[in-house]
């Protein structure tokens, strides 16, 4: 059986060496504790819930779904920017449903890039950006993220070549992996640079609500102008705690929005009616906001625990404003796989080393904040036994 040569060409999965690790230590009977899964803990919201429920029971929701999302979805899309970012958007044209927005960010390259075509991608990145770019044929050009630059790329320093190769660029603030934030004057600098260079800017935004300290992010479609340029994926995934749902939207420039439609069209036939419904349930219910915050307190606490355990032990770590990652350097003379091999040998704990998310990755890992207080406490207290600054 001969399996196609895009497939060959990707890079190896980094995990499969801690998986098996993983789980030898199960095997073992080590109680193994992973801060390595970004998925939230916490149930969805009772209302979301609820309204899934009443809706399955409605044979309408049982039929295939429009394919550019439900009318209510995509309206309850359009008031939230409105309410949220004061952010016009036209439900018609200019919004879409996804069945998660990692499946739209996969989807978008399929409709932008062609062989000898580039991509500007954040590094380390979510993965799903690169590895599409190489299975369409195009070429990844990274995109450095440093602690020195707050985790922001510099676009002066993209060579004039592959500006003029490059027909998408990647960005995601509040960042995944290294919990970075932009404000409004950075995304004004990336809108400008891509109009010039004429390039979709493609904004991830998946951690947009989960945001500490007082510090709101923003939405790249604030940028006056930005319509012209940039695509914003979202998602319900992350700040209702609703990954199992697969529901997500893609806002923003038309004619992307139109391109990324007709790729899923001939792909996928939309989400659940019933899960889209619920999904309005999650952006318009009055308990929404609420839920937010609770789900803000939770992570805010997670990341004062972590931070000050890695603080401790002499690790240069900076406090994150978003995400719900910890982003931190590995102690000198090791590698991140060799520090995520290391304490999972020594003390059950796994960490995600930062190479898996691109080669200016390595040097880092990161910790997810998604388990139980008592958890990451436990896993901090074996670090503490097995490694130092
Ligand atoms: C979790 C995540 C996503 C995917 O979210 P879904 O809507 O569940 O597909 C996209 N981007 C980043 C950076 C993520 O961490």
């Amino acid at each position: 059986m001969k399996t196609a040569a895009r497939i060959a060409k990707l890079p190896p999965y980094l995990f499969a060496e801690i998986d098996k690790k993983r789980r030898e230590a199960l095997a073992r009977g080590v109680d193994v504790i992973s801060l390595g899964i970004g998925d939230p803990d916490q149930p969805s919201p009772d209302f979301v819930v609820d309204r899934l429920a009443r809706e399955a029971r409605d044979p309408a929701t049982h039929r295939y779904p429009p394919y550019e999302g439900t009318r209510d979805f995509l309206q309850a899309v359009a008031g939230y920017y409105d309410r949220r970012f004061a952010v016009k958007l036209d439900p018609e044209a200019e919004i879409l449903a996804l069945i998660g927005s990692k499946e739209g960010l996969a989807h978008l390259v399929w409709a932008f890039v062609d062989r000898g075509d580039a991509a500007l991608v954040s590094d380390p990145g979510y993965p799903v950006y690169g590895i599409h770019t190489l299975l369409a044929g195009g070429e990844v050009v990274p995109m450095p993220l440093l602690p020195e630059r707050g985790f922001l790329p510099d676009l002066g320093a993209i060579h004039a070549a592959d500006r003029r190769r490059a027909t998408l660029m990647f960005l995601c603030y509040p960042n995944n992996p290294t919990a970075g934030t932009a404000d409004l004057g950075f995304f004004r600098e990336a809108v400008d640079f891509c109009r010039e260079n004429d390039i979709l800017l493609v904004h991830d935004s998946a951690y947009l609500e989960l945001t500490f300290d007082g510090y709101e992010a923003p939405s790249i479609l604030q940028v006056e102008g930005a319509k012209d340029v940039a695509i914003e994926f979202g998602s319900l995934s992350k700040p209702f705690n609703m990954t199992g749902w697969r529901l997500g939207y893609a806002v923003g420039n038309r004619k992307a929005i139109a391109a990324l439609g007709v790729v899923k069209t001939n792909t996928d036939s939309g989400q659940f009616a019933a899960i889209q419904r619920a999904g309005v349930e999650a952006l318009t219910n009055p308990g929404a906001r609420g839920f937010i915050e609770k789900m803000r307190g939770i992570y805010a606490r997670r990341r004062d625990i972590a931070v000050g355990t890695l603080t401790r032990l002499g690790c240069p770590v900076v406090k994150p404003r978003g995400s719900f990652y910890v982003w931190a350097p590995v102690p000198k003379g090791h590698t991140s796989a060799s520090f995520a091999s290391h304490v999972l040998d020594k003390v059950g704990v796994i960490v995600t080393p930062g190479s898996a998310y691109g080669d200016w990755g390595e040097g880092y890992f990161r910790v997810s904040l998604t388990l139980a207080d008592e958890r990451l406490e436990e896993a901090l207290r074996r670090l503490a036994t097995c490694v130092s600054w």
